[in-house]
């Protein structure tokens, strides 16, 4: 079991099963609520962020003042990343609770540092909340925000309180750092080099399928249960991905240093893509080396989706795509948390896929969006999905 999982299966953070849909009425029920207004923004500041752990010596100074204070690490150069979350748009909180969202927030951003071949160190949370909230229900977002800041020994050193007309706005600013020499960029692939990919893909997207296929029949009648059994996997890749700074320490640890990387948030396709354009090259991937777990697998057949359309074109996956040079491969090969898919090729020669069934097609960036009407087939192949 690779860290990164032992971490997911953390104890009360769980997956469990059948809460989800119930939850925000359970905390409504129990009448044992706050509303922001009663305590202000600043004892909402200091009811969110007390009890912060400081983790990094780069961090001289945490929440409190009007801006932290951050002594970057002798010979290493920082990485600033930032991703925005807005309710309706990146979460649906009928089915993500708080808590996984506090802590996928967190987690994302972590991802772009990871894909950077760097440390996260310090985070950064602008929030934006209108009077629906409770102080609970942030509470609950904070709580997974600290657990990932803890799980992944990152300092929550500030962040900015705001109320909004509608919804639950998340920006999260992450800080890393990473030796000059070790940043890895997204242009830097060689031809023949070998392309990577961490774990295995379109998991996420499967598990968004079952709870978008769950809502609907809970939205029409709310007394059904859920129906989320056998799919914890899946779920939990959805509701709480984890970022792949492991690989980050294997290859520190390896001596490898990427040619090229970038996380996969968008699918395989999109990712190759923006890897290979950035590079100013081509890549061959092959369709039956692309890991897909077999829950994933089993999960699309029942939804009509080809399989390895899912790892294509479904997102938020977190793993990485990334290049070595050949050389490296020796260092790679033993890793049951890599797995090489094709190889870099000259620009000329495209971005190609060879299917299983030996068939050339050219990638697409379908995205995630363009999954969800499941109008799509591989080129070149007889697999379609059915609609
Ligand atoms: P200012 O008005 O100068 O922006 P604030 O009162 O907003 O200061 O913030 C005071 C301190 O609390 C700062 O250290 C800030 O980073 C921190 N802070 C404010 N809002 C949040 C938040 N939502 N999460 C974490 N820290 C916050
Ligand atoms: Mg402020």
């Amino acid at each position: 079991m690779s860290k990164v999982q032992e971490i997911s299966h953390y104890d009360s953070f769980l997956f469990a099963r059948t809460a989800y849909f119930s939850r925000q009425k359970k905390m409504s029920d129990s009448g044992k609520l706050t509303e922001l207004s009663a305590l202000g923004e600043f004892g909402l500041i200091d009811q969110l962020t007390k009890n912060i752990p400081i983790h990094n010596k780069s961090t001289v100074k945490g929440i409190g003042d009007d801006a932290a204070v951050i002594k970057p690490a002798a010979g290493k150069q920082m990485l600033v990343s930032k991703d925005l979350l807005i309710e309706g748009v990146h979460f649906d909180l009928m089915y993500m609770p708080l808590k996984h969202l506090g802590y996928k927030a967190a987690v994302v951003n972590f991802s772009d540092i990871a894909a950077m071949n760097g440390i996260p160190k310090q985070i950064v949370v602008g929030i934006g909340v209108s009077s629906k909230y409770t102080v609970e229900a942030l509470e609950e977002v904070y709580a997974g925000i600290k657990k990932a800041c803890e799980v992944y020994k990152v300092d929550f050193v500030g962040g900015d309180t705001t109320s909004s007309v509608a919804g639950l706005f998340i920006s999260v600013t992450v800080i890393g750092e990473a030796k000059k020499e070790n940043i890895t960029y997204r242009s830097g692939a060689q031809v023949n080099d070998l392309l990577c990919v961490t774990g295995d893909l379109g998991a996420a997207y499967m598990g968004l399928l079952i709870l978008e296929r769950e809502k609907k029949v809970f939205q029409a009648n709310p007394n059904m249960q859920p129906d989320l059994s056998d799919h914890d996997y899946i779920l939990e890749r959805q509701l709480k991905p984890e970022a792949r700074i492991d690989m980050v320490r294997l290859f520190a640890d390896e001596n490898i240093v990427p040619t090229a990387m970038i996380d996969i948030s968008d699918g395989l396709a999109s990712e190759a893509l923006h890897l290979c354009k950035n590079s100013d090259k081509g890549c061959l991937i092959y369709e039956e080396k692309i890991p897909i777990d077999q829950d994933t697998y089993d999960t699309a057949k029942e939804f009509g989706i080809v399989p390895t359309v899912a790892a294509l074109n479904g997102g938020e996956d977190y793993e990485l795509l990334f290049t070595v040079k050949q050389a490296d491969y020796d260092k790679i090969k033993n890793s049951q948390d890599i797995t090489v898919i094709g190889y870099i090729t000259d620009k000329t020669e495209g971005t190609q896929l060879m299917t299983t069934d030996n068939h050339l097609f050219e990638l697409k960036a379908q995205g995630w969006d363009a999954l969800k009407k499941r109008d799509l087939e591989i080129p070149g192949s007889d697999k379609k999905s059915s609609d």
